[in-house]
């Protein structure tokens, strides 16, 4: 894949894309215009320019989707019967076509959102293709139980598929939000009707190209992308939609279980935001603070729901602590997100641009200090400068409100029980950080915390093997790891009466 120049690897580049391939809807393995005759152009936020137009699915195709994913699922259909490391084995091979692709999946990824082609190329995909990798493993390990009671009956679980799952996925990480949402879905013998963002469509529509030459029969997976009030909220009220998977906002998941809740009673994962708190204590490694609490606000342009975006540090070490996160500030390097030097890329869009100003600007109003950033860079681009404020209050829109942008929020504290808290006032509980040398430490303030996720000297370590997902109001129910089968099966009780006990 990269040449080798005197023992130092070739940093991958990006490919020349002449045209988008996939544009049409995915539904029943075959490419299909929509119902409406409908398109959404598709921009690049790096330069503004139009990249294509994709085919607008709504409301009747959605339900062309859900039957077909309805059909691959019934009893006795071909993915149904088939066995189980069969299902593994395809999603090893859409792995493998992934990997082949790479370099194309992650330039897509990068003309879609704007994210460095490195992110994409090294992380973003090396985590779509482990998570397929992982889930296909489980697939024939998958089973339920036989359970002790009284001797005249035989008692057995069965897990078995939920049926056709729906899922709603956001434009930050739009390739690896598609494997978290499908890979479990598939592993456990679901299909699929998936709704990428009308921003990001096109990683999405290139992987329908390759579920289907990895042998996935018609219908398992299809994909629909559109609007989220049309082809999105189709998918939530639909009666023949079982469960429905989401990332995204709060406001749009609260509609989502609402609308699942009044149609079928269709199963719920939600994956929402967060006002991440990180916990920097005096006795850590500072370098090493400041660098991963950095990396946490800014990665992928501070568009993370696990976004670092409330910094508490010791008074003994905030000074400092601010002074040498300036510093380590500057090093980003903004620019075209082709380019493999390039640190940090454009916002998603004007309206989320707009938004994050407006915050940064009620930060400058409501009195926080402005250490460096705070404006755009260039006149009519969607790029941010790495913003820092210190001297935040816990009452400040910036302290409470997901900024998701570049934008890294530093507080004080003095004790212990008072950061606990205050990272704890928060109505989200993603995920939360740690700081600090004492083990013994790390394990007290990571009991406290209440969130789904708590890393200690690191940040934003995700592995396909540990479960996330959050307290409070980010989120219901699991992605990733074992804990993720169990949102996508369910578990059948056959209790057989013996006629004959001896
Ligand atoms: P959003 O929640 O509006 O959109 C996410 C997905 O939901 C998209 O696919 C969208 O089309 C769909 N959707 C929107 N309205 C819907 C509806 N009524 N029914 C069904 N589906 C619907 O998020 P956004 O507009 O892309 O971003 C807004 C804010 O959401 C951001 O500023 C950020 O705070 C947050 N966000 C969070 C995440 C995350 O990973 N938790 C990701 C993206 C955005």
């Amino acid at each position: 894949m990269s040449q080798v120049t005197a023992g130092i690897p070739a940093l991958p580049q990006p490919v020349k894309v002449q045209e988008i391939r996939h544009s049409k809807l995915f539904i029943n393995n075959e490419w299909q215009r929509s119902c409406s005759g409908r398109t959404f152009p598709t921009f690049n936020p790096a330069t503004g320019g139009k990249i294509c137009d994709v085919e607008e699915a709504d409301k009747e195709d959605v339900d062309r989707a859900v039957q077909a994913a309805k059909a691959a699922v019934q009893r006795g259909s071909v993915w149904r019967r088939m066995d189980a490391s069969r299902r593994g084995g395809m999603l090893h091979k859409l792995a493998d076509l992934m990997e082949r692709d790479r370099l194309l999946l992650a330039t897509l990824e990068t003309l879609d959102t704007g994210k460095p082609f490195l992110q994409s190329f090294f992380v973003d995909l090396d985590g779509s293709i482990k998570t397929l990798r992982y889930y296909a493993g489980w697939a024939d390990k998958i089973h339920g139980k036989s359970l002790p009671v009284d001797e005249s009956f035989m008692c057995l679980t069965k897990h078995e598929p939920v049926g056709v799952c729906g899922a709603i996925i956001p434009w930050n990480f739009p390739l690896l939000m598609f494997t978290w949402k499908i890979a479990p879905a598939l592993s456990c013998g679901n299909t699929v009707v998936i709704k990428p963002a009308e921003q990001t469509p096109l990683t999405a529509l290139h992987v329908g190209s390759l579920i289907k030459e990895a042998g996935f029969p018609p219908g398992v997976v299809n994909i629909v992308p559109g609007f989220g009030p049309t082809a999105g909220a189709a998918i939530t009220n639909h009666m023949d939609v079982d469960k429905v998977a989401f990332t995204g906002s709060m406001e749009v998941g609260q509609l989502i279980n609402e609308a699942a809740a009044k149609s079928n009673l269709k199963r719920v994962t939600l994956e929402l935001g967060g006002k991440n708190p990180s916990i920097v204590f005096a006795d850590c490694n500072l370098q090493l603070a400041v660098e991963e609490t950095q990396k946490g606000a800014f990665y992928n342009q501070g568009q993370c729901c696990t976004a670092a975006s409330r910094v508490f540090v010791e008074e003994s070490i905030y000074e400092e602590f601010v002074r040498c996160s300036i510093q380590n500030a500057k090093k980003t390097v903004i620019g075209d997100p082709l380019d493999p030097q390039t640190t940090q890329g454009p916002q998603i869009d004007r309206l989320h641009f707009d938004k994050i100003m407006d915050l940064i600007e009620s930060g400058k109003k409501e009195g926080a200090k402005l250490e460096c950033g705070g404006a755009a860079v260039g006149e009519k681009s969607l790029f941010i400068q790495p913003t820092i404020f210190s001297g935040v209050k816990d009452h400040m829109r910036i302290a409470k409100e997901e900024i998701f942008g570049p934008v890294q929020c530093i507080f004080s504290f003095k004790s212990q029980q008072e950061a606990i808290k205050r990272a704890n006032s928060s109505q989200y509980g993603l995920v939360s950080a740690v700081f600090t040398t004492s083990m013994d430490r790390a394990l007290s303030v990571s009991a406290a915390l209440e969130t789904g996720t708590v890393w200690v000297n690191c940040y934003n370590a995700l592995h396909a093997q540990m479960p996330f997902g959050g307290y409070k109001m980010s989120g219901i129910g699991r992605e990733l790891g074992e804990y993720a089968l169990a949102e996508y099966s369910e578990v059948k009780a056959v209790t057989i009466k013996l006629s004959e006990t001896i």
